[in-house]
């Protein structure tokens, strides 16, 4: 799938719309969603015009993938999330149920999170 730059996701990364960040550097920025399904949840996304991890795993820099897997730990840890723990999702294309098309990885967190398909 081509890429949209007029995703929403895309339009927070220029800044034509608001987001309450959670954190940046040079590759990633995460913020809260804004219908969080649990006390804790963040979206934490690359920079670069990516669909979904399908797309980052196979075109993305290592640099890229390294600063967004390091990002996801730190965030939790930041969030105090690493004990009692956390879950972290990214949903792909149709069947994975994906609406926003520009990679995002949720962290969930905060509560007891239950078995991962209930
Ligand atoms: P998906 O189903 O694509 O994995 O999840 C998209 C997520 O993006 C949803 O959890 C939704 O609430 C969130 N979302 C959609 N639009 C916005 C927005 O404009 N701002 C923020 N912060 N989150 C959004």
């Amino acid at each position: 799938m081509a890429y949209d730059p007029g995703n929403v996701f895309a339009r927070i990364l220029r800044g034509e719309l608001p987001c309450k960040k959670a954190y940046e550097d040079e590759h990633v920025l995460a913020f809260h969603d804004i219908s969080p399904r649990a006390p804790v949840h963040v979206l934490v996304i690359p920079k670069g015009a990516y669909v979904s991890m399908d797309d980052f795993s196979d075109r993305a820099s290592d640099a890229e993938i390294a600063a967004l897997t390091r990002a996801v730990g730190r965030i939790a840890r930041d969030l105090g999330l690493a004990q009692p723990g956390y879950r972290i999702l990214s949903n792909i294309g149709g069947d994975g149920h994906q609406e926003v098309p520009h990679l995002h990885i949720h962290i969930f967190g905060g509560r007891p999170l239950g078995r991962m398909l209930d």
